[in-house]
């Protein structure tokens, strides 16, 4: 059976790229397959609402199957891809069945880092789809003690619902502080203050090199010989992009699926979308492979507009945030090689942001409970603007008086 599009993925960026298709008036036959038994779902909030039972599965869903029906989107679930022959221009399924494409979308998202124990260990909890997430709220309900390891932001989010839930949470970090990759100590050490005051105890500069069975209990061991018993284990300790079907049908690879500003791979028939893909970003001039729903979305409009027949090369300030208690975390850019950075606003009041600059330019903002910095400095980054970054932690200046500088 031939389709005139496959989309291997049926989650975010694979079910916003079909959507967008169709509102882009594309007129072809759209396949979309999914490993998963569920429509496509936003995945933040299984570790924020959805997690603490605030929010209820049908509202991750993107679309109804109701609008997948009426707007001719073929759903197959359940079922994952096995091979794509790019000669033969199909994809095999593992029920044994094959279907032809005339364009191919990749949007395979991640997979979780495992963490390896010495022998075989129940009950360890991995965060990525809503079966993970109703495992760990039904745990959130009845333990007592929870360990978390990692402290990316997924780990600090289900750390802020397990103590809401009025668990003893202990949290373990490789590195000296939380949320290391992505933000500057300043924002690092407010989270930490943060999540401390709340109740949380922090394991720093700390390996989890095994954690073991203890009867009812989990055993984690450390590199430095300490141990210590916990009820329940959350690792979250960052994910890979899922290439492996790409790289096997010989798709050009490096950190990702490399695609071009359109969102097309090393083959003119096929596309990569989402996590799974490495895109050119004329802002940054660099290379990306992005984690966040913004880039799922936004790349799934590019390629959807390339295969419809108009043009919108993807060119986006990346975005993201975390939520954690009363506290939003929104952050534009990528900071990791700024050269200057500045604070506007107050930690003290849970109310700051972080302005970071590389050679004169606003690269990015880590606003906390500061949407309109936020916005502002994405508009900013947009515009490769060069600002006068000593005005910018002077609260008597309107950010609107620095941008007419
Ligand atoms: P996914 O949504 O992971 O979808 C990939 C799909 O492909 C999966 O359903 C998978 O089963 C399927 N698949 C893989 N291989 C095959 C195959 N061979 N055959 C068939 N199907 C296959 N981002 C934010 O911006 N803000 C947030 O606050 C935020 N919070 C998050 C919280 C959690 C707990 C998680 C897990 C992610 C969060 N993210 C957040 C990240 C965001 O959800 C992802 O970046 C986004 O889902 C990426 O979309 P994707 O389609 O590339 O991957």
């Amino acid at each position: 059976m031939k389709n005139d599009v496959v989309i291997i993925g049926a989650g975010h960026a694979g079910g916003m790229t079909a959507i967008s298709l169709r509102q882009q008036k594309y007129q072809g036959s759209i396949t979309l397959i999914g490993e998963e038994n569920f429509l496509p779902y936003q995945r933040p909030a299984l570790s924020k609402g959805f997690l603490a039972g605030e929010i209820e599965e049908k509202r991750l869903y993107l679309k109804s199957q109701d609008y997948f029906d009426k707007n001719n989107i073929n759903i197959i679930r359940n079922c994952e891809v096995v091979a794509i022959d790019r000669n033969n221009k199909t994809v095999s399924l593992e029920n044994q069945k094959q279907l032809g494409y005339e364009q191919l979308i990749i949007a395979t998202g991640s997979i979780v880092n495992k963490l390896k124990t010495s022998s075989r260990v129940t009950d360890l909890y991995y965060l990525r789809t809503i079966g993970d997430s109703l495992k760990i709220r039904e745990k959130l309900r009845n333990k007592n003690k929870i360990t978390i390891i990692g402290a990316g932001y997924i780990g600090l989010e289900i750390a802020s619902i397990a103590i809401k839930k009025n668990l003893e949470v202990n949290m373990v970090e490789l590195e000296n502080r939380v949320m290391g990759r992505v933000v500057s100590s300043e924002v690092s050490n407010f989270f930490q203050n943060k999540h401390q005051s709340e109740g949380v105890e922090f394991k720093f500069n700390a390996s989890v090199i095994d954690i073991e069975d203890q009867g009812k209990q989990k055993r984690i061991i450390c590199s430095d010989g300490s141990f210590f018993n916990t009820d329940v284990v959350v690792i979250g300790i960052g994910i890979q992009p899922n290439i492996e079907l790409a790289k096997s049908s010989g798709l050009a690879c490096d950190n990702g699926i490399l695609v071009d500003e359109n969102g097309q791979t090393s083959d003119p028939y096929i596309y990569a979308v989402g996590d799974c893909s490495n895109h050119p970003n004329n802002i940054f001039k660099q290379r990306l492979r992005l984690e966040s729903v913004q880039n799922a979305a936004e790349q799934a409009k590019s390629i959807a507009a390339s295969i419809a027949g108009s043009h919108k090369p993807y060119q986006e300030v990346p975005w993201f945030w975390s939520d954690q208690y009363n506290i939003k975390l929104q952050i534009a850019g990528i900071s990791q090689d700024h050269d200057h950075r500045v604070i506007r606003g107050f930690p003290e009041e849970e109310k700051f942001s972080v302005f970071y600059q590389k050679e004169k330019r606003l690269i990015a903002v880590d606003a906390i409970n500061s949407p309109k910095e936020f916005m502002v400095g994405k508009k900013w980054i947009a515009m490769q603007a060069k600002v006068p970054f000593d005005l910018i932690p002077n609260m008597d200046v309107d950010l609107k008086i620095i941008e007419s500088l």
